[in-house]
Formats: structure tokens, C-alpha cells, sequence
């Protein structure tokens, strides 16, 4: 089945611009060489419109087809930063900063976006206008949010919006999507449970933090097991417990409890959160203590919209010839901050058997290219068709 014929003969060169970037990853929000080659190229193939330092170091490109009548606006976005890991690949275009790695693909996403736009900008086959998005903070800064909260959607008046992840151990090229929660909020929380310390004999003119500690650890196992409905999915992880002593007779005044939830609902979310918290203060209570509790709401729920996941798979059939089901996601993505804002979907492109993400030894799979390419620029044809 056909990926375009351009992008076949494109390829090469987007492959240059991939390892370009892959040479030099910048991390979180620092994307400036990245952000300033996106806008360079834009403004060479032609974009009606380049704006840069949207949400700090993100750019933004408006493509405008032949034909405006439909009024639609579509958004395209890839994300830009790197991951601070120790390259292992030992490719001849590694990294030439020790500590940062493009080890996420995002230096693929932005190539092949990239590719898209220097395609619809040459053939500007669609009634209506697409918007490119280059984020800068996919990786733990929320710089889909930052772009967000500077008003992006709004500014270019964006309608629907899609986004693509490469993704090792699937056929190089092949597609996968799933409709509603696809990837996990990723709550994180510090719990500090404060007792009264004192000697260790004499436990009774104590409260125990570390006691205290304990129950409400199993406590928490409780959310999944007996609250949370047994088809929907949750994590609870205590993956840090830390008492201030480390003698043989001390009971210590505090322990601090550290970890993560996961849900993929923004319902089951919100219920998590709230047994969480109803939990770890009863339980301290209950053993005289105070709990004081930090939980920090991280990336929310991805989740696709049925209509603009139907639409996705179509054209990934188009191009690839089929569309599995993709597997739930537990890890976070921060593109869930635009889907809040906009319905759209979010796709998984193979990278055939690579290394995983964010391993030392991950490379983007350039092969990929034409088939995520055609999948961007089938996005923009099909959904606003010239007629
Ligand atoms: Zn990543
Ligand atoms: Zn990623």
C-alpha cells in the first residue's frame, strides 16, 4: 500500500535533517538550535506564517492550502527535546554532548513533521489550513501545557489535532492507535508521616512513625483492589520509604513515603487521588500521627477522541496497508494537554526491533520516515479534502 512517492524520494534528505539533530540534542525547554532550524526550514519551504518562542522555546508554522472554504484548522505536532541519558550507540552522527541523548525519537518526529510540511507546502492539496507544532519539554517539562497556557489553540484557531510516536518492537513503518485512555496520568506524591520519636525500648511513650508508615502502605494497596472498578486500571507504587534514623534503638520522629499513580480515566484519576489522600490522612490519624501530603497532578490522561482515532486509522490503513490496536500505555504523554484542549488523536509508528525508549542504545529507525510522513500529510488531505 502506497506511502507517497515525495517522501520516497525526500527521504535522504530527511534523513540528514534527523541526524543533524540527532548530533546535537538540547534538553526540556533549552531546544534553542532545534527551534531555530525548524523556523529556518518553515520560512525555506514556503509556511504562510512562522512564530517562534511559543511556550517558550516551541514553533509554530501555518500552511494554507489552495482552497480556504471549509474554514478547517488542523494541528500537527511534534515534540523536539532530548532525554539526559549517556549515549551508547556508537553511531558516527552520536551525540556531541555527553549527557544528552535523543533516545526518545523526537528527533525522528521532528524530521518527519518537518518533511510533512515541506510536502503540503509544495502541493498545498487541502481546502483549509494546517498548523505545525514544535514543542519543546515533552519529557517531564510540559511544554505541550506551556504552548497551551500561551494560547496557541486559540491564536491559530486549531480545531482538531494529531500527534505520532515511533515505536520499537512493531514493524518498521506499521501502525497502531487506540480510542479514549491511551496513555497514564502520572501522579506523583511525598507523603511525610510525623510521629513522636524516642527510644527504641520504649515504644510506648512513642508514636511510631514507621509503624504508621506501614499501614498505610498496605492501605494504599486497597485503591486497586476494593475501590477502583477491576476493568478500569490503576497503579499505586510506595517506591520510597525513608525513615530519619538509621539506628538500632532510635524510633524515629518522620518517615517519608515517595511514589507514583497511574490511571488511564480521567474518572478513575480523580477517585484515585481522593481514596489516596482519604487513606494516608485516616490512617495516620488512626495511629495518632499526622500525615502531610504533597500529590502532584503530572500529565493528565491521553486520551483520543473516537471520531478523530477512526479518521487516524483510516489513513494509516491508507498507508500501511492495516492499523493494530495499540497496546495501554502506563508511561505519560504530554501531547494528553492538547487533547484536553482539542479533540484528536495520537498515533504509534513502528521502529521496527530497536531498543526501546529512553534505552542508551535506542536509535530512531529512518526507515520509518515515508510511512510517517505519508500519515501526516494523508491527515491534512483527507480530512479537508479539495473537492
Ligand atoms: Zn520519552
Ligand atoms: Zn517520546
Amino acid at each position: 500500500m502506497p506511502v507517497k512517492n515525495r517522501f520516497a524520494e525526500l527521504q535522504s534528505e530527511i534523513t540528514a535533517w534527523r541526524r543533524d539533530i540527532h548530533t546535537h540534542p538540547e534538553l526540556m525547554f533549552d531546544t534553542h538550535r532545534t527551534s531555530a532550524l525548524v523556523a529556518e526550514k518553515l520560512r525555506a519551504f514556503g509556511c504562510d506564517e512562522v512564530s517562534e518562542g511559543i511556550g517558550r522555546t516551541g514553533v509554530v508554522g501555518v500552511i494554507k492550502g489552495r482552497k480556504n472554504g471549509s474554514g478547517k484548522v488542523i494541528g500537527l505536532r511534534a515534540d523536539m527535546d532530548a532525554l539526559p541519558i549517556l549515549e551508547a550507540t556508537g553511531l558516527d552522527y552520536a551525540s556531541k554532548t555527553p549527557g544528552a541523548m535523543h533516545a526518545c525519537g523526537h528527533d525522528g518526529h521532528t524530521a518527519m513533521l518537518l518533511g510533512a510540511a515541506k510536502y503540503l507546502s509544495e502541493t498545498r492539496n487541502f481546502d483549509g489550513t494546517v498548523v505545525v507544532i514544535f514543542q519543546p519539554a515533552e519529557e517531564g517539562g510540559g511544554g505541550g501545557k506551556v504552548m497551551c497556557d500561551d494560547g496557541m489553540m486559540e491564536r491559530w484557531n486549531i480545531q482538531e489535532v494529531y500527534g505520532m510516536h515511533n515505536w520499537p518492537g512493531m514493524p518498521v513503518g506499521s501502525f497502531a492507535i487506540r480510542e479514549g485512555g491511551f496513555f497514564a496520568a502520572t501522579d506523583e506524591f511525598t507523603v511525610t508521616i510525623e510521629g513522636l520519636g524516642g527510644h527504641a525500648a520504649k515504644p510506648h511513650e512513642t508514636i511510631d512513625p514507621t509503624v504508621t508508615a506501614s499501614h498505610v502502605v498496605l492501605a494504599l494497596q486497597s485503591i486497586a483492589s476494593r475501590n477502583v472498578d477491576p476493568t478500569e486500571q490503576v497503579v499505586v507504587s510506595v517506591t520510597s520509604f525513608r525513615t530519619e534514623s538509621d539506628a538500632y534503638n532510635v524510633i524515629p520522629q518522620r518517615v517519608e513515603l515517595r511514589g507514583t499513580v497511574r490511571t488511564l480515566d480521567r474518572d478513575v484519576r480523580l477517585q484515585a487521588e481522593e481514596r489516596f489522600k482519604a487513606l494516608v490522612s485516616n490512617t495516620a490519624a488512626a495511629y495518632g500521627a499526622k500525615a502531610d501530603i504533597h500529590f502532584e497532578n503530572n500529565y493528565p490522561v491521553m486520551v483520543n477522541s473516537p471520531e478523530q482515532t477512526g479518521f487516524a486509522a483510516q489513513v494509516a490503513r491508507k498507508v500501511a496497508g492495516d492499523c493494530a490496536e495499540a497496546p495501554l500505555v502506563m508511561g505519560g504523554e504530554d501531547f494528553a494537554y492538547m487533547l484536553e484542549e482539542r479533540p484528536g488523536a495520537y498515533i504509534l509508528v513502528g521502529n521496527g526491533d530497536t531498543a526501546m525508549v529512553h534505552h542508551p542504545e535506542y536509535n530512531f529507525n529512518d526507515e520509518a520516515i515515508p510511512a510517517g510522513c505519508s500519515w501526516w500529510a494523508e491527515i491534512a488531505e483527507q480530512r479537508m479534502p479539495i473537492g
